[in-house]
């Protein structure tokens, strides 16, 4: 073998070498992380990017099952994380955003046919108002179930990165907080910030209203060194990307995926959506 291919071998085989230790090293870094399952509408629809259709969520409902994985509520998962109280073997928190009505007509007789638990987060201006989301009675239809907990999306769905004044945010964070406690008839204990838009202002509001948490829409695992007020999820949606390989690979894999996905978002805020929207990023 000629020397030049020799040292071409070996520098392939220490990169490969590198980047094995990187992976188990993001991986290990994530260990006891509870996967947050990031969903939107489930409805038999086509061509929405939030929407997954209702058999498309029934067998990843059914691969959780088969897989030993426990949907648990968040407040579980919150206490794991700062008491140390214990967790099954594979836990899983399963959440929607918005307050759809498909959530109780698709996605809820599935949840409890698998007997799972899920969060649904109310955008508190829309409950109930506009067709398409879910009414009152649905929601204490859900809750009487034992199954599904509600928790806030805000007031009315606002980007709180664009509002600069504190009383809009608190608006937005405190109102919802106690409007939907009274309409829900339970504490709202967390919010999912509408886009996943959060900065340290919307943080302290968060919690000085009394928030236990807040969850992104980034990709990842909500693991304690980031903090209760920036928990990342596993988005499930993506336009028509909704394969069970993907689904797979995201929910085991997310620490190694996570930062690949951060990369996509950089191409896409220096204006290359178009090499963005091309990369195989599960
Ligand atoms: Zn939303």
């Amino acid at each position: 073998m000629k020397r030049s291919r020799k040292i071409f071998l070996a520098a392939a085989l220490i990169l490969c070498g590198l980047l094995a230790l990187a992976a188990v090293a993001l991986m290990w870094s994530a260990r006891g992380a509870v996967p947050v399952l990031n969903y939107h509408q489930v409805e038999p629809k086509d061509g929405n990017p939030l929407t997954l259709w209702p058999e498309q969520f029934e067998a990843q409902m059914a691969y959780l099952k088969e897989e030993g994985y426990t949907p648990v509520t968040i407040d579980e998962m919150m206490d794991a994380c700062e008491t140390g109280a214990p967790l099954p073997k594979k836990p899983v928190v399963i959440t929607f955003d918005d307050g759809y009505d498909d959530n109780y007509i698709y996605a809820y007789p599935i949840l409890k046919k698998y007997g799972f638990k899920a969060t649904v987060f109310l955008i508190y201006d829309f409950t109930d108002t506009y067709p398409g989301y879910l009414t009152w009675q649905q929601i204490a239809e859900m809750k009487e179930s034992g199954l599904i907990r509600f928790e806030s999306h805000t007031m009315t769905h606002a980007n709180l990165s664009k509002l600069t004044s504190a009383d809009e945010l608190r608006h937005e964070i405190t109102d919802s907080q106690r409007l939907l406690s009274e309409k829900v008839g339970n504490e709202m204990r967390y919010i999912a910030y509408p886009g996943g838009a959060v900065n340290p202002q919307i943080e302290e509001i968060t919690r000085s209203s009394g928030y236990r948490g807040g969850f992104t829409v980034h990709y990842g695992l909500s693991t304690p060194a980031k903090g209760p007020y920036q928990m990342d999820r596993i988005p499930i949606f993506g336009a028509n990307m909704h394969t069970m390989s993907r689904f797979k690979l995201r929910l085991k894999y997310a620490p190694l995926i996570a930062p690949f996905e951060d990369f996509r978002l950089w191409l896409r805020a220096k204006g290359f959506a178009g090499l963005a929207a091309v990369l195989p990023i599960p």
